[in-house]
């Protein structure tokens, strides 16, 4: 081979030597997986990285998929991938179930077990419904890819269903709502008001604007309480603007399949209920034997071991030190690299006993068009809101996307999106995947007697033209009359 081939061959396998590195096993590869990943690329050791995903999402977006903004691909990375910059790493698509600290080894789903010399567990949080009623059931959490795209089908196979109602001159509004007023909710909620506002009445003229009703419900009485008061309120105002309905200082005490009881006992009608509140540690780590606090993250110390380990790690959201970080993307990628530098810095025989010191970037949201917010950590920097604050929030996103594809991708759909003048003149091209509108009708059909609100609410329910002749739902000059049954509106 010659010179410049060989200049231009990738590496993609470790050093010859390295068979006899040791083992770091890192359980997850999102934020502080990754980076302790791409942290250890210089360092003798080889790694094995597990997820039960073969990509790593980028979570602070997935409103965006939930939404139609973004393609699911945009905001997700393939972690095999990263043998380019990492070559002494491979990945094992595999769901940790155990962990046996004395024999050093981790035992996947399929009962293979990986023996490690250092663990590092960076698994993240999962969803917590805080033992509501109805809520695992009814509610749509937004904590993964596959559950964004849920949230997106269902919204748009309901638009249809509602449409082909109004069609029958029957007005049922579509209430979609946000539970939690954190950053996740106040996005989502600015994000589908901005939806019906910019192109909802182009895309379903057929349906009364007002089809659509967005309502955020939040425990607490401010939105997005880890930001500074004047930022909350800034929140609040933008999104009544965009007319989306605040129940403030108001909690949710179940979920039903079209509703929502209220701790007051207020029932509101919740066609769609997207459950952006709650996060907490897998019970699964329960049976890992390793200590954990009492809500539920991995007890670590302040170099970020284990307590009572010296080669496992916990970092990112799994995580915990007397003085508990917040369950941010920052926190998760810079624990990340300082694991790293620590393996590799004990491997290379130096001292690595050094402790983690957590640096604030700063926090944001965005609410909607021209409408994000940035707070900044320095004494006097001001607080960015409006078009200026969007423009911070989405440098410091697209910059922390891992992958070039990504970042093109992310840019050049936000920017369209969100940095005209207003008005979309353009023709309205949303993110759609498969919107089964006939299941949404048979689930609206099948849940009549259990529905409280809308069209035929508690009573057996049918769309068959026939039933609602019947009862005489229908007038002689009503479009649904002239329809063929076997052209879908006849389907129950
Ligand atoms: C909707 C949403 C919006 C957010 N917005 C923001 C924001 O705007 N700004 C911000 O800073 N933070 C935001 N966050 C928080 C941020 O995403 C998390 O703090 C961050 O992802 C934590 O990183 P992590 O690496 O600890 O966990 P994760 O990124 O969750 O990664 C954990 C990985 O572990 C894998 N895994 C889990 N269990 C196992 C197992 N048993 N075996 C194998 N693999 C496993 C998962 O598949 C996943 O890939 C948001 C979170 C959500 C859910």
């Amino acid at each position: 081979m010659d010179r410049a081939k060989r200049s231009f061959r990738r590496r993609t396998k470790p050093a010859t030597n390295g068979r006899n590195w040791p083992h770091v096993v890192i359980v997850g590869g999102g934020f502080a997986g990754a980076n302790a990943v791409l942290g250890l690329r210089k360092a003798r050791v080889r790694v094995t990285l597990i997820d039960q995903n073969v990509y790593k999402t980028f979570q602070p977006l997935l409103y965006q998929v939930a939404t139609a903004g973004l393609n699911p691909g945009d905001v997700t990375m393939f972690l095999r991938g990263l043998q380019l910059k990492v070559p002494n790493m491979r990945f094992r698509q595999g769901r940790v179930r155990a962990v046996d600290t004395e024999q050093q080894t981790v035992t996947l789903h399929d009962r293979q077990k990986i023996s490690y010399d250092y663990l590092v567990l960076a698994n993240g949080a999962t969803v917590n419904f805080f033992n509501t009623p109805g809520a695992e059931e009814f509610a749509m959490p937004m904590y993964t890819r596959s559950q964004a795209i849920d949230i997106r089908d269902r919204i748009f196979a309901e638009l249809e269903r509602a449409s082909q109602l109004s069609e029958t001159g029957t007005n049922d509004k579509l209430h979609i709502s946000v539970v939690g007023g954190g950053a996740t909710g106040v996005e989502i909620a600015g994000a589908l008001a901005d939806f019906r506002q910019q192109e909802l009445d182009v895309l379903y003229p057929e349906m009364d604007p007002g089809t659509l009703q967005i309502t955020l419900i939040q425990r607490g009485k401010a939105l997005i309480k880890d930001f500074n008061e004047n930022l909350q309120e800034y929140a609040a105002d933008e999104l009544l603007k965009r007319k989306v309905e605040l129940l403030l200082g108001r909690g949710v005490k179940s979920v039903g399949y079209d509703s929502l009881t209220l701790q007051d006992d207020t029932v509101i009608e919740s066609d769609i209920t997207i459950w952006a509140v709650g996060v907490g540690a897998d019970d699964e780590i329960n049976r890992w034997g390793v200590p954990r606090r009492d809500n539920g993250r991995i007890e670590v110390d302040d170099t970020l071991r284990v307590k009572g380990f010296r080669n496992i790690f916990a970092i990112g959201d799994v995580a915990a030190q007397d003085e508990a970080l917040p369950m941010l993307a920052q926190p998760a990628m810079q624990s990340g690299k300082h694991v790293a530098s620590l393996i590799s810095a004990e491997v290379d025989g130096k001292p690595a006993d050094a402790p983690f010191a957590y640096r604030d970037l700063g926090t944001m949201a965005t609410i909607g068009r021209h409408a994000a917010i940035t707070q900044l950590p320095f004494e006097k920097a001001p607080d960015l809101t409006g078009s200026v604050g969007w423009w911070a929030w989405m440098g410091v996103h697209v910059m922390n996307l891992l992958g070039a594809r990504n970042r093109r991708a992310v840019s050049t759909n936000l920017i369209s999106l969100y940095a005209g003048m207003g008005t979309t003149f353009s023709q309205p091209n949303p993110v759609i995947g498969e919107v089964d509108s006939n299941r949404a009708r048979k689930e609206f059909a099948k849940h009549s007697s259990k529905r409280r609100f809308g069209f035929s609410a508690g009573k057996p329910f049918s769309y068959r033209e026939g039933s609602r002749r019947e009862r005489g739902e229908l007038t002689a000059d009503h479009p649904s009359h002239r329809a063929n049954p076997e052209d879908g509106h006849g389907l129950a």
